[in-house]
């Protein structure tokens, strides 16, 4: 996709908040990609943090629900990639994931977020053979320029970070080039807005950044490859 700024988003682990995260995202014009464990997407798989329930959603319903945003790799179940050990291992986490979200989904997955931000270079290697071409580690970068190896991508920053705001001026202010397009690329879990309760610091992001003439409103596919 060619643009000279383009916005996208990256949240994980399908849990219940992102029904709300996905409200907010389409009424504004946004568009994400939910990084998904399809081996462990149902309400038996959850936790607690500060007392707040966090917990995966149930399968059924969830085309639906993601309708128009991205759905990528998350590993089948949540394992640490640098944990896995062999081809086999491997193979069971991201290629097993790959076939389940396109069986789910209707399309074959191209990208992916590493669980925990773990990787390492036999990851990588694998990732590559089985057709993943961008991969998202939880490094942040604090600055808009296209990943240099998509493969060990940094987000521009995590939407907890205290330079949110500051970093959504300068991107609007700024001005990419066909040549040197800019992105401005925001990670996070959905559920962290209910512990934080600070659901209206996505919501003031959003505005700020909505109904641009000049930006592209993208996926991480649309936006990076
Ligand atoms: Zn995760």
């Amino acid at each position: 996709m060619r643009y000279r700024k383009a916005v996208t988003f990256s949240y994980d682990d399908g849990i219940e908040q992102d029904r709300r995260l996905i409200e907010l995202f389409n009424h504004y014009g946004m568009k994400c990609t939910f990084n998904l464990n399809t081996g462990i997407q149902s309400p038996e798989s959850w936790f607690e943090i500060n007392g707040v329930r966090i917990s995966r959603m149930e399968q059924s319903g969830l085309a639906k629900l993601y309708q128009g945003h991205e759905i990528a790799v998350h590993g089948l179940t949540h394992r640490s990639p640098e944990e896995l050990h062999s081809e086999q291992e491997r193979a069971e986490e991201f290629l097993t994931d790959c076939d389940n979200i396109e069986r789910l989904y209707g399309v074959r997955p191209v990208g992916m977020a590493y669980a925990y931000g773990s990787y390492n270079d036999a990851t990588v290697e694998y990732l590559k053979k089985i057709g993943i071409r961008y991969g998202r580690t939880t490094g942040v970068s604090h600055g808009f320029s296209l990943p240099g190896d998509p493969l060990r991508l940094q987000a521009t920053c995590h939407h907890n970070d205290e330079k949110l705001f500051e970093l959504a001026e300068r991107f609007l202010a700024a001005e990419g080039t066909e040549e040197k397009p800019l992105l401005f690329y925001i990670w996070g879990h959905s559920y962290e807005f209910d512990v934080d309760q600070n659901w209206d610091r996505m919501e003031t992001l959003c505005r700020m950044l909505a109904g641009k003439e000049d930006i592209f409103y993208g996926t991480n596919r649309e936006c990076l490859l």
